[in-house]
């Protein structure tokens, strides 16, 4: 067991691994984030980064909405991933064949099932809507389509009907059926009854996507994860429409510390962060976790002398492990251990009456809301020193 597994630290509890797979979808859901619109070349950056990753399922994007989408979806298929290449539409035929045209290897064919989609957006009946998507995906699998097949909204869609949508997949012959929060309504108790109800009621294996509404949708899908739910569906940094999807980053932490799941190479995860921040021009959080600035960088004196000591004492995980690095930060919390150790690293070594000096002005300096990054340190060491007229030794 390694050092980081929930496993191995949560006497109380103990978890079980899980079967899953991620169908990453920042290139659809994540590029319906208001503003946010991919090139071709920048789809394809983060689509060959998501393969070097593992993830199974890409999401490329939604055919029907423009030309230059269908051609970055089929450059992307030919990439020669590893990754399947996903593809949404609708259930009518010329969203379908926008898929066949792409040479996308799964189609996610969905229609809304809540009795306010079906009144509002479809004006259809149940019926209606179960009649529409059996259509569409037979010519789906017709053409060798792997299909999901989909209910939006299903999470407020009455349960007798859902299940009756499903069944009519799974015998019309859907490879997946698709639980979608699609406006985060669900808790990890809500989502894990559904998820153990659809797998009463179906053979094939069930995806789940989740949105943040409610900033649930990374607990909601380890907890569909939990409850068996087979596809996990989420976007590089959380992004997507609203509030948002699953982080890709979070769901895969919380696979390999809680499920012991060990086949993503998760090492890229601060690259694709980056890239994605960059190319979606949305600012990833501070304090965002695995991937956030701050996710491994530590001011507390008392947490910093005891990190020295033992990695795991304030680190769940490594920064390293995420293609991250750690970072000290000085500030009015920080003490001569974490100093020392800064300064040395920045070439200096500080006596004992130099190092209280400098961490005198440290603490006057945060005083006035200012913190001390490990590059600022070196011009603030030689500007006290230089005031004190003191001897320094600079390696
Ligand atoms: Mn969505």
């Amino acid at each position: 067991m390694s050092d980081y597994s929930a496993n191995q630290w949560m006497k109380f509890i103990k978890t079980e691994p899980i079967d899953v797979e991620i169908c990453d979808v920042t290139l659809r859901d994540g590029e319906q984030t208001p503003g946010v619109s991919f090139t071709k070349d920048e789809k394809i950056e983060i689509a060959r980064k998501l393969d070097e990753i593992g993830v199974e399922v890409i999401e490329a994007g939604f055919p029907v909405v423009s030309q230059g989408e269908k051609d970055s979806i089929r450059a992307i298929a030919h990439l020669g991933l590893d990754a399947k290449i996903c593809c949404l539409s609708r259930a009518v035929k010329p969203d379908i064949d926008a898929v066949i045209d792409c040479d996308a290897d799964v189609v996610g064919i969905f229609m809304g099932t809540s009795d306010i989609h079906l009144k509002y957006k479809h004006k259809k009946t149940q019926d209606e809507a179960i009649e529409c998507m059996v259509t569409a995906l037979e010519h789906a699998k017709k053409h060798g389509l792997i299909v999901r097949f989909a209910a939006e909204d299903s999470t407020r869609t009455d349960l007798g009907f859902l299940k009756r949508f499903y069944k009519a997949g799974e015998e019309a012959g859907a490879d997946y059926v698709s639980i979608a929060d699609t406006v985060g309504i669900m808790n990890p108790s809500s989502m894990k009854y559904l998820v153990s109800e659809i797998k009463n009621t179906v053979k094939i294996p069930i995806c789940v996507h989740c949105h943040d509404d409610l900033g649930l949708a990374v607990a909601n899908t380890m907890a569909a994860a939990e409850a068996g739910a087979k596809q996990l569906h989420t976007t590089m940094n959380g992004i997507g429409e609203r509030a948002g999807n699953a982080a890709l980053e979070e769901v895969l932490m919380g696979l390999i510390i809680h499920y012991g799941v060990d086949k993503y190479d998760i090492s890229h995860l601060n690259a694709l962060s980056e890239m994605v921040a960059d190319y979606s021009g949305i600012r990833v959080a501070k304090n965002k976790a695995v991937v956030g600035a701050n996710a491994f960088a530590h001011e507390s004196g008392i947490h910093i002398a005891a990190l020295l000591e033992n990695d795991r004492t304030y680190e769940l995980y490594s920064a390293e492990m995420v293609g991250g690095h750690r970072e000290f930060i000085l500030g009015k919390h920080s003490g001569n251990k974490a100093l020392c150790y800064m300064a040395r690293q920045l070439g200096f070594t500080l006596s004992r009456a130099e190092t209280d000096l400098v961490l005198e002005e440290i603490k006057r300096l945060s005083d006035s809301k200012q913190s001390l990054r490990k590059e600022e340190l070196a011009e603030l060491i030689a500007r006290v020193l230089s005031k004190d007229k003191a001897s320094v030794t600079h390696a």
